[in-house]
């Protein structure tokens, strides 16, 4: 049978599938719910080598040399400013270390070397509902409007309605207990520059990260909650600039002049996804965090999004009958993606409430001697993971 994909989710995992669908022959449309919203509708993140690798498999690395920076290291401290600790990351055989840039920018880039590569691209279609035929899968739209295909790549995230449709048992995504506030400040800010690096500070109250790229500063804060923050308490951003400023007052860090300079202020909660029984059916599949969210701690969200599209797609090119190619791909996926996800790093954990001061020195050492031991290393067998074409 000659494969008809319709994709759910012009972010990156349904962006890079349907750049690796095209290089494998196979027709593909996409479908994205919303509307270009610009580069900040998202936070920045890392696309650490794993990622750029299967980006290269699909002939998509040089896509992103010009919209991301390298960053070659983290350096740790405490929040009286006090280092802990650089955590390198050494370079692969193309000279390689992690990109940083906003998520937003990285899949727009991508949907956009989808359709001149000969996708059709839809904006402003969220799929409603799903059926399968015989031989065919029927996605339905908001608007109505109908499209059909062989094979639907449930590309829609976290929230995914698709997950509902191909693994009814699957959990529901669930609060991680802290709150990511992230966003981005003009470069100008008294921040040292940081070219190459990622900055965090454990400070008193909350963790603070940031990194400067060309004229402009990505950070987040992670501030430890019992209670996820309700959709009325996530709007308003000057509430929040003054929610911050009390939280990192206390610190002798670069968070005061960030958060006082900020333009982009998105508080959100951090959400994890427990085990997701089945990621296909016959005619739909998952990928991405529809499957797999792994948490933002990880650094690993996107690149293992674009592992899943690559992969997908070779499956696809390689099997005619689109059961057993779905079954293929998510045998070949499960367990490293399993694995990744339990490979969770402490960057962005922090301790409920206020630590009293020796709770602080203690966590402070803690953090020091992780990194002498080399126990916050990336680890090789995800960072170093190559993904080729054949
Ligand atoms: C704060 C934060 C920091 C992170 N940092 C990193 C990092 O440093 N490195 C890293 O690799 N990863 C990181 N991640 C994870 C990474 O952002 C995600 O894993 C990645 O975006 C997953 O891509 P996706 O395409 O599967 O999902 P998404 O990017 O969520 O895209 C899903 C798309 O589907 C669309 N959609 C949803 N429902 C429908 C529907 N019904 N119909 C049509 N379209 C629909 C949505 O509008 C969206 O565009 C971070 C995540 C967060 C939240």
């Amino acid at each position: 049978m000659t494969h008809h994909a319709i994709i759910v989710g012009g972010g990156i995992a349904g962006s890079a599938a349907a750049i690796a669908l095209r290089k494998a022959g196979i027709t593909a449309d996409l479908y994205e719910a919303r509307h270009d919203g610009g580069d900040y509708t998202g936070a920045a993140l890392r696309l650490p080598r794993n990622g750029l690798s299967a980006l290269r498999a699909i002939d998509a690395r040089d896509l992103v040399a010009d919209i991301s920076y390298p960053i070659a290291s983290t350096e740790l401290s405490s929040g009286t400013g006090r280092h802990l600790g650089t955590v390198s990351f050494t370079s692969d055989g193309h000279g390689e270390v992690p990109r940083t840039m906003p998520r937003a920018r990285l899949a727009r880039t991508l949907r956009s070397a989808a359709e001149a590569r000969g996708a059709r691209v839809f904006m402003n279609k969220r799929l409603t509902r799903a059926a399968t035929r015989a031989d065919s899968v029927i996605a339905t739209f908001d608007d109505g409007s109908t499209a059909e295909g062989t094979v639907l790549v449930g590309a829609d995230g976290l929230k995914s309605t698709i997950r509902r449709l191909v693994s009814p048992t699957a959990p529901e995504p669930h609060y991680a207990g802290t709150h990511l506030v992230y966003g981005y400040a003009p470069a100008n800010t008294a921040a040292p520059p940081s070219p190459d690096a990622f900055h965090i500070y454990w400070g008193k109250r909350a963790t603070f990260g940031y990194t400067t790229a060309a004229g402009e500063i990505y950070w987040y804060a992670n501030i430890a909650s019992p209670e996820p923050l309700a959709a009325e308490q996530q709007r308003d951003t000057e509430t929040w600039r003054k929610h911050l400023t009390k939280l990192f007052r206390r610190d002798r860090t670069p968070a005061m002049k960030v958060i006082e300079a900020a333009n982009v202020i998105i508080p959100s909660n951090t959400r994890t996804l427990g085990t997701v029984p089945s990621w296909h059916t016959d005619h739909m599949v998952l990928i991405g965090d529809a499957a797999h969210a792994v948490p933002p701690a990880t650094e690993q969200g996107a690149a293992l999004a674009v592992e899943d599209a690559v992969v997908l797609a070779q499956f696809l090119r390689d099997q005619e009958d689109t059961a057993a190619a779905l079954d293929a791909f998510e045998a070949a996926r499960r367990e490293r993606v399993t694995r990744a996800g339990a490979s969770r790093r402490s960057r962005t954990t922090h301790r409920r409430g206020t630590p009293r001061w020796i709770e602080q020195r203690r966590r402070d050492k803690r953090i020091a001697q992780a990194v002498r031991s080399g126990a916050m290393n990336p680890p090789a067998w995800l960072h170093d993971h190559r993904t080729t074409w054949e």
